[in-house]
């Protein structure tokens, strides 16, 4: 008994791996997915906390489609809900969502998919589990697995409480047969977790906790900057990058992007104050790649699912750790190096004061919020690794030294700066009473301000002993000093700067000053024209189909593609991030572009096997991708030859008079693949002396009115004329009606 149950795991355990390869075309699972998948498999509940990008989704999903019967993901956030089907579908993954963006009939018609036993996975919001539709529903089929994502909303403790996660439990209840349940957050506090446990009525779950160590992050704090200049500078040298800048205020949104718009950053924002409609178009925007600088208070960044995120930058230090790691765990979901830079200055603390100040009128929750304020302030000032401190702060054990933070990082000269401090200092000191940062800087630099001379602040002996500081340099200089805790700022309605004991032990020369050289801005991604090339490939394969680039194919796996080089469906296929459906529809169109460059730029290729398992291999039907995969390890100009051979098949069926679409269902390629096939015949100097049956892909209406636009603005381009005509009209006809005219047929 026991022994078949072992092998019968093994057996569920090499089906999961078959699946993670075959779908999603990754090769291995990621610490802790696997142990959560087997649980899972086993038929126990479980309880999983990882961090934002560590890869939850994978570890329903991946069950989802060997448990038997339909399962449903309980998710908080429509859009995320959207966002996630529309990735799996692209992979194959029978499955679907309800919520209030759909009409009744839709509903229906995903209802009648469910009921037919077409449904892998189901998501929906917790409200639904309540509606008398959905418990018809789901009284009918056989729920085998209810994954719970987002799970600490049943607690109260957790940051986003929501009352209809409370229903869960007797949902569950009420199923005929009891479902295998699995919850999934990032939220590790022990209330939270026994609140999970007790309030979603999970039974004797294992907990796993993944580390919430995001290496791929790249931790940076900077003080004493110009923060919009270091901005400017750092969006120009990655401007082919995606990130967000958060800022505390929708003033300050506001403000950073009126002013990159000004200096010809393409950008867009959110916040809270602008309406509805601005903010989800501003949010698509970004998440189709058509800006790649969002400017946003911390009101973004929920439910955004987007992997290629390659920097978060915080304008002003955030008001808690919580946030901070939360936010910054927006940037490299997809494993790729990234950075997080946090822009310090010292007033940020008085603002994030200000903000707790007027936000909370409970006095317990105030004094927690100040507590957590000063943890962030605590952090930003440690000298030691930034990464330690915040993992130590979450409870976990971390007693190295990242070698990834701007602290650990032993880059940048330090540089003796005690003379300078001592000027300052013994400015400040020579003043008496306490003034604000720009009487100083102005004293010290010998401004001829009347309000200088009114103070009699020119008779002092510091009077311009600064003059070779800019007023900006300066200003950084004593924000740097604040930084370092050697002088001190007071705030209140008037800020002041007020010298501490630090600062006499500077100004007796007990202690020196040494600062590193301010941080210079770097690019995260380092050039790759292949990987350039398949950028803009994968943008407009994501125009065509209407879905986010990344759906399409990740950063990472664009990345591997322009390292190694493959040159055939097989080599293509052992890429991380393509699997069998996607290398079905994209991989002709990538390996064309491969193999343009690799002979273009004489590159010898020896291409090397990674994944373990092909599952591709053991597809016994003779499809078009057996021939395609029988071609493994030829050169590229015999892989030329293959193609060559593949578009005169598309030629051959034309002269047998198959329509365009049909050849290509056929093919299983794209209309696009068809169309190149035909101009290729065309531009090798053929005649096409067979008529094409185009009628049904294109009607004589659609013909014309394409033709007329494109009158009005040229054929050069897709996008102007897909503007100028109606939503019924597809990339694809605008192709085929183009290809018609180039060749007059
Ligand atoms: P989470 O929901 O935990 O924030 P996701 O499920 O969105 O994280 O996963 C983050 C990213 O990691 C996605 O781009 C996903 O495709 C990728 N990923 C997940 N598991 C693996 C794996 N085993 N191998 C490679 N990439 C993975």
């Amino acid at each position: 008994m026991n022994l078949d149950f072992n092998k019968d795991i093994t057996d569920l355990n090499d089906k999961a791996l078959e699946i993670l390869n075959k779908y999603y075309g990754y090769s291995s699972f990621r610490a802790g997915q696997k142990q959560i998948i087997e649980e899972i498999l086993k038929g126990n509940d479980a309880v999983a906390i990882m961090p934002t990008g560590g890869g939850k989704s994978i570890c329903y999903q991946v069950p989802a489609m060997i448990v038997e019967g339909l399962t449903i993901v309980v998710s908080p956030l429509i859009s995320l809900m959207k966002d996630q089907v529309d990735a799996i579908r692209d992979i194959g993954i029978e499955s679907a969502y309800i919520n209030s963006t759909l009409s009744s009939r839709e509903i229906d018609e995903i209802f009648q998919l469910a009921l037919s036993g077409n449904l892998k996975i189901l998501y929906v919001a917790p409200e639904r589990l309540e509606t008398s539709q959905f418990l018809d529903l789901v009284s009918k089929v056989h729920v085998g697995f209810v994954a719970i994502d987002e799970a600490h909303c049943v607690s109260q403790w957790g940051h986003d409480f929501r009352t209809s996660y409370r229903f869960i439990k007797s949902f569950i209840g009420i199923l005929k047969t009891r479902p295998i349940v699995a919850a999934f957050t990032a939220t590790a506090t022990n209330e939270v977790r026994e609140d999970i446990i007790k309030l979603l009525g999970l039974r004797e779950p294992k907990v796993f906790i993944s580390g919430f160590d995001r290496e791929n992050i790249k931790i940076n704090v900077v003080k004493g900057i110009n923060k919009k200049k270091y901005i400017v500078d750092f969006i120009k040298k990655n401007i082919d990058s995606a990130g967000i800048i958060y800022a505390a205020t929708r003033k300050e949104v506001d403000s950073l992007y009126d002013q990159f718009n000004d200096k010809d950053i393409s950008c867009t924002r959110y916040h809270a104050g602008l309406s509805d409609d601005e903010r989800s178009k501003n949010q698509e925007d970004f998440v189709y790649d058509r800006y790649n600088v969002m400017i946003a208070t911390n009101a973004f960044g929920m439910g955004i699912d987007k992997p290629n995120i390659r920097y978060v930058i915080h304008y002003n230090m955030p008001k808690n750790i919580e946030g901070y790691y939360q936010e910054i765990g927006r940037a490299g979901r997809d494993g790729e190096e990234s950075e997080a830079i946090l822009l310090f200055s010292p007033g940020d603390i008085h603002t994030q004061k200000y903000i707790i100040d007027i936000g909370t009128s409970n006095e317990a929750r105030k004094a927690n919020e100040y507590k957590k304020l000063q943890n962030m302030t605590d952090l930003v000032y440690s000298n030691d690794c930034y990464r330690k401190y915040i993992l130590n702060y979450f409870g976990e054990q971390y007693d190295t030294h990242c070698n990834n933070c701007s602290n650990c990082e032993v880059e940048g000269e330090l540089t003796n700066k005690t003379l300078d401090a001592q000027k300052v200092l013994s400015c400040v000191y020579r003043m008496k009473r306490s003034y604000g940062a720009t009487v100083l800087i102005d004293t010290l630099r010998g401004s001829e301000n009347k309000k200088i001379k009114d103070l009699g602040f020119h008779r002092l002996t510091t009077y311009g002993i600064m003059r070779d500081y800019s007023k900006d340099d300066l200003k950084n200089f004593i924000n740097t000093l604040v930084s370092h805790r050697i002088l001190s700022y007071d705030e209140g309605e008037y800020p002041v700067v007020r010298l501490n004991e630090k600062s006499m032990a500077v100004l007796r020369g007990e202690e020196e000053v040494w600062f590193k050289e301010i941080q210079k801005t770097s690019k995260i991604v380092e050039d790759n024209a292949l990987f350039d090339i398949l950028r803009n490939l994968r943008r407009e394969i994501a125009l065509e189909e209407k879905v986010p680039p990344y759906i399409v194919f990740g950063d990472a796996t664009l990345k591997e593609i322009s390292g190694r080089f493959p040159e055939t469906m097989e080599q293509l296929s052992d890429i991380s991030g393509v699997g069998e459906l996607k290398l079905n529809k994209y991989g002709e169109r990538f390996l064309d572009v491969v193999l343009e460059y690799v002979e273009s730029n004489k590159i010898e290729v020896q291409f090397e096997y990674k994944k373990k398992e092909k599952s591709i291999k053991s597809n016994d039907e003779p499809t078009d991708l057996d021939e395609e995969t029988s071609k493994k390890g030829k050169t590229a100009k015999e892989q030329k030859e293959g193609k060559k051979k593949s578009y005169m098949l598309t030629i051959e069926m034309l002269r047998e008079n198959l329509s365009l679409l049909n050849i290509a269902k056929e093919r299983e390629i794209t209309i696009s693949t068809v169309c190149s096939h035909l101009e290729q015949y065309a531009l090798e100097g053929n005649q096409i002396d067979f008529s094409v049956d185009f009628s049904d892909i294109l009607s004589k209406e659609q013909e014309i009115v394409i033709l007329e636009v494109v009158k009005e603005v040229g054929a050069d381009k897709l996008k102007p004329i897909k503007e100028k005509v109606d939503d019924t009209i597809t990339y694809d006809h605008i192709k085929v009606a183009l290809l018609k005219k180039r060749l007059a047929i």
